[in-house]
């Protein structure tokens, strides 16, 4: 069986398996063949992929034979139209928010795996990308602050005179949210965070941050651990409570998201207009909406002084350690369906079900039935 490992689009600097993870992929008795200059932005050359045991090839050649082909951003329609009959396609497609490939996929009667659809389950927890690349993020997020923040991060005691810490503040503590909470600590910050989940507040406390409370969110246990949207009131309650708070800070890191629907809107305008100017606001929903209202995605706007940066793919910012993450979960999941050098699609397991867009044309995951039917 031939693996495929692919470059990704020029806007992609992570690779989704590097050297080090073929040496594993060979003693499983399989080949490798990756595309050449694959590893090329994550620092990993074709030379070490050769050493490691792969061999180079064209996208063309590596796109026609692979039984299973590697990658993490989407391929394009007329590349999946050229895939080798059977052949297992793997990526973050985006499944569900793209119902486009989903379907063309589907259309096309092949059978293809989307790893941000690993269940978020204790076992599927060393599958999970969503989570890896959540801490890339959410560190990379505060150094990005503090990169622009006209301000130290810690307390000084100087012959110069005193500094006080920046003060930090964090909307939604889920995984970025809590690497950004713990990385804001690290550099002395003073960290305030907020989520509508009670179980994230004694997370926020054990990192050393105080946890702003807004009574009366709506949780659902049935969410998989997930926030659910909340009532037009509680949004307004908690916007006054954030207000209060942002008037104070100097950094404010949002990373609120509910799955499959618009971020929610958690500083508003107004808020924005109040800040201190040399103020900064890191909205890493910016992607899906935006926390903040008055961030753009890909872009830094200014208002007063007060910079709102909106964040995209800041996990291709640190490739190196972006794809040994990302490496580590393929090679976990691959581990479930690879068996004696061949493919072995176990569906009685609901880690490679619920990951699975589709098996010969057919929806597997009950997510993306699901979808099909709306
Ligand atoms: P996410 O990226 O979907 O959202 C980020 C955070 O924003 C979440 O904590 C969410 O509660 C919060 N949020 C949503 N709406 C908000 C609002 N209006 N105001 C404030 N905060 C709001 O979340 P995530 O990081 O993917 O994690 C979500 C949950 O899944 C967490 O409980 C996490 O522990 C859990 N999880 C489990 C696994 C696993 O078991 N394999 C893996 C990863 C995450």
């Amino acid at each position: 069986m031939i693996i495929g490992i692919l470059k990704e689009p020029q806007d992609e600097s992570r690779v989704a398996l590097l050297p080090e993870a073929v040496k594993t992929l060979l003693s499983w008795k399989v080949s490798v063949w990756v595309e050449t200059n694959a590893g090329a932005r994550a620092y990993a050359s074709d030379e070490l992929y050769k050493e490691a045991g792969a061999e180079i090839h064209s996208r063309q050649e590596i796109l026609m034979q692979s039984d299973l082909l590697i990658g993490i951003q989407p391929i394009t329609q007329s590349e999946i139209s050229g895939l080798k009959s059977g052949a297992v396609l793997m990526g973050q497609m985006g499944a569900l928010f793209n119902p486009e490939l989903t379907g063309y996929l589907i259309k096309e009667k092949k059978t293809a795996f989307s790893m941000e659809l690993v269940p978020r389950t204790t076992r599927a927890q060393s599958m999970d990308v969503l989570s890896s690349m959540a801490t890339v993020t959410g560190y990379k997020a505060v150094l990005m602050a503090a990169n622009l923040l006209p301000r130290f991060f810690p307390m000084f005691m100087t012959a110069a005179g005193s500094i006080t810490p920046a003060r930090v503040l964090i909307l939604g503590a889920g995984v970025a949210g809590l690497q950004a909470i713990a990385t804001s600590r690290r550099l002395g910050a003073s960290v305030f965070a907020f989520d509508v989940r009670q179980a994230a507040k004694e997370e926020v406390l054990s990192l050393g941050a105080k946890f702003v409370d807004v009574e009366g969110a709506k949780e659902d246990k049935g969410a998989g651990g997930y926030a659910v949207e909340q009532s037009a009131e509680y949004l307004q309650k908690q916007k006054d409570t954030i207000h209060e708070h942002a008037l104070k800070a100097d950094i404010i890191i949002t990373t609120a998201q509910i799955p499959g629907r618009k971020a929610p809107q958690l500083v508003e305008e107004r808020t924005v207009r109040a800040m201190k100017p040399g103020s900064v606001i890191i909205d890493l929903a910016a992607s899906s909406g935006g926390n903040c209202a008055l961030s753009q995605p890909e872009q830094t706007v200014e208002v007063n002084g007060v910079r709102i940066v909106g964040v995209g793919n800041l996990a291709a910012s640190m490739p190196q350690d972006a794809s040994k993450m990302y490496g580590k979960n393929y090679l976990n999941f691959l581990k479930l369906i690879i068996k004696d050098g061949n493919l072995n699609l176990n569906f009685e397991d609901d880690i490679v079900t619920g990951t699975c867009v589709c098996h010969a044309g057919n929806p597997i995951s009950p997510r993306i039935i699901q979808m099909q039917s709306n």
